[in-house]
């Protein structure tokens, strides 16, 4: 039993190696792929489940390094994070995301609004208000035609602070968004006090809907707190004609999710806009 169990710790030492040895190489690549323009956006349409017409655009973030290959952003974000590269890479997203949503709009396609991901870092940097009004008036974007993503965690840490920074962003006239919701610790009572637009119910509670009753609970919950509240809500990772039919009994405002589509290549997010014109 001994002698597995030292098996096991080499196994997990050797695995722990790989992943730090990766981790660093990703954060090396990192340093260069801003300026080799490795980066691109997709754009996954949010549709209001009450006209099927698509409302907005959430901007993802994709890598593609010619040895690594497509690195997803869930590998590479909290490197970005941990080595503080995510502020120059946010700001390339925010100034890409604006350009394009600019475009859309002057070619009177049918979109509301871009959605943006803000990561807990972005967000506690004093220079975040500053960053996001360079990058609107760089474009030509209104402030109204963009949605910030913020999740729980951005603003549990330090809630007097993450209130102060809401606030500032509200007055800008940027809506803002609690990504993931329903999977943090934020307490009820500061979701009160925030100004937050709109919900995002997490892909978890919407994944199994057709078989769960406990799901179906917590979801048709979180839609008639954020009613009550005044917010949005938008169902995240909406896959099945089941879980469509069942938010939109609940009075969920809009969904985003294979069923509707994949997040999309900018020029085939146009193509998909010009089609629903
Ligand atoms: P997220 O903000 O929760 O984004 C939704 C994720 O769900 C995306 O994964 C999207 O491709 C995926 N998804 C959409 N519809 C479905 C569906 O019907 N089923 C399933 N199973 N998945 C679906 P992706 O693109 O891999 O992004 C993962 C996470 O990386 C994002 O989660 C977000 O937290 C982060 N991220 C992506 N782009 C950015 C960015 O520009 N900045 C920051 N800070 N984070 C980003
Ligand atoms: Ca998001
Ligand atoms: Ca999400
Ligand atoms: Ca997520």
């Amino acid at each position: 039993a001994k002698q597995s169990g030292r098996n096991r710790y080499g196994f997990f030492t050797a695995d722990l190696q790989a992943r730090t040895a990766r981790a660093l190489q990703i954060e090396n690549a990192l340093r260069r792929a801003l300026e080799r323009q490795q980066f691109e956006l997709h754009y996954q349409p949010q549709v209001s489940l009450g006209t099927g017409q698509v409302v907005g655009a959430e901007a993802l973030l994709r890598w593609h390094h010619p040895e690594l290959g497509v690195v997803a952003p869930a590998e590479f974000i909290p490197v970005a994070e941990n080595s503080g590269q995510i502020v120059a890479l946010g700001e390339w997203v925010l100034h890409t995301a604006a350009r394009d949503a600019k475009r859309w709009l002057d070619m009177q396609l049918p979109l509301r609004a871009v959605s943006v991901n803000l990561s807990a870092v972005q967000f506690r940097h004093p220079q975040l208000p500053e960053m996001v009004t360079r990058c609107l008036q760089q474009a030509g974007l209104p402030a109204r035609r963009l949605e910030l993503e913020l999740t729980e965690g951005a603003a549990v840490d330090d809630p007097v602070a993450a209130l102060a920074m809401m606030d500032q962003l509200h007055d800008r006239g940027v809506r803002l968004s609690m990504d993931d919701f329903g999977t943090g610790y934020s307490s009820l009572s500061c979701l009160k006090r925030f100004q937050i637009y709109k919900l995002k119910i997490d892909q978890s509670f919407v994944r199994d809907l057709d078989d769960d009753a406990n799901d179906r609970a917590i979801v048709s919950a979180i839609i008639r707190m954020a009613q009550a509240l005044g917010m949005q809500t938008t169902a995240e990772g909406v896959e099945t004609d089941g879980q469509l039919q069942f938010l939109r009994a609940q009075g969920c405002d809009e969904g985003q999710g294979y069923l509707f589509s994949r997040p999309l290549p900018a020029d085939a997010f146009e193509a998909y806009l010009r089609a629903m014109k």
